[in-house]
């Protein structure tokens, strides 16, 4: 007789991706582990985007194991960088599909089932209600850096929209076009000028830093 899983014994009782995965893939302890380096105070904490990775090696290998396939140190790993990361070509990571599912690993499923860094931050916050005293500078980064790319994304989809539009309105003409987004910060103390984005990466201006 199975039972429903209504005792406190299941912790992730939560019905956000993250939680319904933890169910289906059997992942013990999985929020303890998540509350518990998000929350570490020392320099070892994990950033959710490090977390959605640790969540997603961790599906990555639970169906490994129902496939029954045995694997060597750190090959989780680097499954999971071949199935995900940007820098792969996508003959590398179709041929690692074609593997995974030769070995009969439903990897269209498994990698349906990966989890981004907000779905991690909504379960941490939302679900568990964990918190940060305060938010690492890597955190703090983090989220800047996706707020402004945010911005970015918006700034140029608005402006090919209103070209577009001028366009098809007769009151501008131009062929295909591309728009082009870049925010400068320019360091009035020594004239430096930076991309946003070298600023965030550097952690300031040069003159500053020295
Ligand atoms: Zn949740
Ligand atoms: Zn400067």
């Amino acid at each position: 007789m199975s039972q429903q899983p209504t005792d406190a014994a299941d912790s992730s009782s939560c019905n956000c991706k993250v939680g319904r995965i933890g169910g289906r893939y059997d992942l013990t302890d999985l929020d303890d582990e998540l509350v518990r380096y998000w929350t570490d105070e020392t320099d070892d904490r994990y950033s959710t985007r490090a977390l959605a990775t640790h969540v997603n090696q961790r599906v990555l290998e639970a169906a490994l194991d129902d496939a029954g396939l045995q694997y060597k140190d750190g090959e989780i790993e680097n499954l999971h960088r071949l199935l995900t990361d940007d820098d792969v070509s996508s003959g590398t990571r179709v041929q690692t599909r074609k593997e995974l599912e030769r070995d009969d690993v439903p990897v269209e499923d498994v990698v349906s089932d990966f989890v981004s860094h907000q779905t991690v931050y909504n379960h941490l916050t939302d679900c568990l209600e964990a918190e940060l005293s305060s938010p690492s500078d890597e955190e703090r980064l983090e989220r800047s850096r996706d707020k402004l790319g945010a911005l970015r994304n918006r700034t140029s989809a608005v402006t090919e929209d209103t070209i577009a539009q001028l366009e098809r309105n007769d009151v501008l003409e131009i062929g295909e076009f591309d728009v082009l987004v870049t925010v400068s910060v320019n360091c009035k103390e020594c004239k430096q000028q930076y991309t946003v984005r070298d600023l965030l990466e550097q952690g300031g201006c040069d003159c500053a830093t020295q």
